[in-house]
């Protein structure tokens, strides 16, 4: 039996996105050959980037305004370094929400001086902070959208002067907002996109040559929108998987469909908790992410009750990260109301048992 499936990454995709997937395994395209045995230069591949590139920018509304979709290896992770490594010079300004913009910032710091505008780390980070302005004199900004361990997610975005870059990892193609007010994001596909291996990257061509420093090829923004994310042979299975989602989600409707069923989602979700005497929330009301839910029980006695429940309701990946603790319900696009529902009938028996 097919589990519901809370991981928080690599996560859940779309059903038919992974029998596509096996598909092509054996035979991409009634080709005769594997997708992942011909040379990502032939034809057949180059289609599948080229539209991979193209509906990543008609999803996020930005086709026609300047930007360009790169593919690359080596996870968000690398994007801590090659964002300062092709854009910061002199100071950047950091927002830091979590374990993931403290990497970031840490990354930052190797290139040039970083300030931190806010954090809110003095309450492992349950909030997002609000009360701070984007300078104008710092070579960006950046900011993480989501925070996956947490539970928290930035709601508004400020007015900036300066590039605005976000880590949308764990929140990318789940909710409608103004994209053209970022200049570059990127977010690795393990979270709501494809499996692990690619990580995409939007970037606004004209911010980039401003930096005085060398720039190794691999480390090379403008290298890689010129050799079209082909300088080395790419990530092809993550990429023609992610290309699959990404039709998935046009065919139900794009970000607007996907916003309203992901809202509905987290409504059954934290209704649950916060009706519920046994759950408590972990993040701030106003900043509870869409995709992450964050929660504990409020007695700790139920735990082996609650947990053998929610196996054999056939619940999995719903505990909290090490530096949280209690529970994480991840909602990502692909996860269907009726596992939501599931989740939360369990959570509503273990009261009438308790
Ligand atoms: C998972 C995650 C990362 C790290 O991604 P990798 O691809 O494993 O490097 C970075 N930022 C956020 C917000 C994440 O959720």
């Amino acid at each position: 039996m097919k589990k519901h499936n809370f991981s928080a990454g690599p996560c859940i995709l779309p059903q038919e996105v992974l029998l596509q997937a096996s598909e092509s395994i054996m035979d991409f395209n009634q080709s005769g050959l594997s997708l992942i045995e011909i040379s990502h230069r032939s034809k057949p591949f180059v289609d599948v980037i080229d539209e991979a590139k193209d509906i990543a920018l008609d999803l996020l509304n930005l086709k026609n305004k300047g930007y360009q979709v790169l593919f690359l290896q080596g996870g968000a992770s690398t994007q801590f370094l090659m964002t300062a490594y092709n854009l910061l010079e002199t100071k950047a300004s950091f927002l830091n929400t979590g374990s993931w913009s403290d990497k970031a910032i840490k990354e930052a710091k190797l290139f040039g001086s970083v300030n931190e505008l806010a954090s809110s780390k003095d309450s492992n980070f349950n909030y997002i902070p609000k009360d701070y302005t984007i300078p104008s004199d710092s070579d960006y900004f950046h900011c993480t959208s989501n925070n996956t361990i947490f539970g928290t997610q930035i709601k508004d975005f400020k007015e900036s002067s300066i590039p605005v870059i976000c880590d949308m990892s764990s929140d990318i193609f789940s909710r409608d907002l103004d994209f053209s007010k970022f200049d570059l994001i990127y977010a690795g596909a393990q979270k709501n996109m494809g499996p692990a291996g690619a990580t995409i990257v939007i970037i606004k061509e004209e911010i980039l040559g401003k930096v005085t420093r060398n720039i190794p090829s691999m480390m090379n923004y403008k290298l890689m929108i010129d050799k079209s994310s082909m300088f080395n042979t790419p990530p092809v299975f993550s990429i023609y998987v992610s290309l699959l989602t990404m039709r998935w989600l046009k065919n139900l409707g794009g970000i607007k469909a996907i916003d309203e069923i992901n809202k509905t989602k987290a409504i059954v979700m934290y209704s649950e908790i916060d009706l519920n005497p046994l759950f408590k929330g972990y993040a701030a009301i106003e900043d509870r992410s869409t995709m992450n839910a964050t929660f504990n029980l409020t007695n700790n006695d139920l735990k082996d009750t609650f947990e053998s429940m929610l196996k054999e309701a056939g619940v999995n990946g719903v505990n909290g990260h090490r530096s949280v603790g209690g529970y994480r319900a991840s909602m990502y696009n692909a996860l269907s109301l009726d596992s939501v529902k599931v989740l939360v009938e369990v959570m509503s028996e273990l009261e009438t048992k308790a």
